[in-house]
C-alpha cells in the first residue's frame, strides 16, 4: 500500500495505522530537523496531491480485516510533508470516524490553522498534534525556514483560534535545537505564547534522528527538564517508552521495515519499537537488508541508523 503504513508502535499514541497524504516531500516549511530530506515542492497551496478515494479505498482495504482493525489504538494523519495542504483531509477525517470506532489524531506543522477551511477539516478528529518551535521571528525563521504564506503572528493566531473551536484533545508540540530557539527570551516567549494557545499540554522534543541539516543539534535530558519548567500548563518530555510486550519476529515484517525506513531513517532499537518487535531480531533483519544492498547504515551523534539505499 501506497498511503498507509504499519500498524506501528508510536511513542504517543500506541499502536497506531499511519496515513500518509503527500509523496515526499511537499510542505510550506523546510525545518533544520526535518527527518525526512529538504522540501521538494515548497508551497502554501492546498490541493488534491493524490487522488482522495485513492488513499480512502486503501483505508479501506486495511479495514476489512476485522482482527487487524482490533488491534489498533488509534488511526494517525501524517504526511511526508504537511498533512493539511491536501485538500481532502476533512473527507479522510470523516471517512475513519463512519468507518471505525478508533480514535482519529492529526500530526500538523499548525501553520495554516489561520484558514477556517483548515480549521473546519480537522474538527471531526478527536486529537490534534499540531507543533510550535518558536514564539520569536528569527528564531522561527532560524528553525522552520517558513514560505511567506505562514507570518509567525498568523501561526499563533490560528492554534489560539482552533482551541476555541476545538474540544478535542490538543497536544502542542516543542522541538527545541540547541542554541536555535532554546535561548531564555526563546523559552519565556513560548510560556507567554503557549499560556494563551492553552493546549491540552505541550509535548517537549528534541533533535533525536539524523536531522536535514548538521547544525541541528539535540538538547540534553536535563537541559530539556529545565526547559519543561518554564510553561504553566502540562509538559511531557518525549523519552522513549520500551513498556509493550515484544512480539517475536516474523519474515513478513522485513517489508514492514523497509516501509517504515523509507519515510525516514531509524535506530534497530526504534524498528524494534514502531513494529513491537524484539531488539535482537529486529536488529538481524536490518543487518540481513544491509547485507542484500537494501539498507545502508550511518552513524548520527554515536548511534546508527539504518535507511534504504537509493537507487
Ligand atoms: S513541517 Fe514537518 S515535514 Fe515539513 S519540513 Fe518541518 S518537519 Fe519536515
Amino acid at each position: 500500500m501506497k498511503h498507509i503504513f504499519g500498524p506501528v508502535n508510536s511513542r504517543r499514541l500506541g499502536l497506531s495505522l499511519g496515513i500518509d497524504l503527500l509523496p515526499p516531500k511537499i510542505c510550506n516549511f523546510n525545518c533544520i530537523y526535518c527527518e525526512i530530506g529538504p522540501t521538494t515542492e515548497f508551497t502554501c497551496d492546498r490541493k488534491e496531491y493524490v487522488p482522495t478515494r485513492e488513499i480512502i479505498a486503501e483505508i479501506d482495504r486495511f479495514l476489512a480485516d476485522p482482527e487487524a482493525l482490533r488491534r489498533l489504538d488509534v488511526c494517525t494523519i501524517t504526511a511526508s510533508g504537511e498533512p493539511t495542504l491536501h485538500t481532502g483531509i476533512g473527507a479522510i477525517i470523516r471517512h475513519l470516524k463512519d468507518r471505525t470506532t478508533k480514535p482519529v489524531a492529526v500530526l500538523t506543522n499548525g501553520s495554516l490553522f489561520h484558514d477556517p477551511t483548515v480549521r473546519r477539516d480537522l474538527l471531526a478528529a478527536d486529537i490534534v498534534i499540531p507543533s510550535l518551535d518558536a514564539a520569536l521571528e528569527a528564531s522561527y525563521r532560524k528553525i522552520n525556514r517558513p514560505a511567506n504564506c505562514a507570518p509567525l503572528a498568523l501561526v499563533i493566531e490560528g492554534l489560539i483560534r482552533f482551541r476555541k473551536e476545538f474540544a478535542g484533545q490538543y497536544w502542542l508540540e516543542i522541538l527545541l535545537a540547541k542554541g536555535i530557539n532554546d535561548r531564555p527570551e526563546d523559552l519565556t516567549a513560548l510560556r507567554e505564547t503557549v499560556a494563551r494557545i492553552q493546549p491540552t499540554k505541550v509535548q517537549l522534543n528534541t533533535v533525536a534522528r539524523p536531522p536535514l541539516e548538521s547544525f541541528a543539534l539535540p538538547l540534553s535530558q536535563p537541559e530539556l527538564t529545565a526547559a519543561a519548567s518554564h510553561f504553566t500548563v502540562p509538559v511531557e518530555i518525549l523519552v522513549d517508552f520500551t513498556t509493550r510486550e515484544r512480539e517475536k519476529f516474523q519474515p513478513a515484517d522485513a517489508s514492514a521495515i523497509l516501509a517504515m525506513l523509507r519515510r525516514r531513517p531509524c535506530t534497530a532499537a526504534d524498528v524494534a519499537e514502531a513494529l513491537n518487535l524484539e531488539t535482537a531480531p529486529a536488529t538481524a533483519a536490518l543487518e540481513q537488508l544491509v547485507t542484500h544492498g537494501q539498507l545502508i547504515k550511518t552513524v548520527h551523534h554515536h548511534k546508527e541508523y539504518y535507511q534504504p539505499k537509493k537507487a
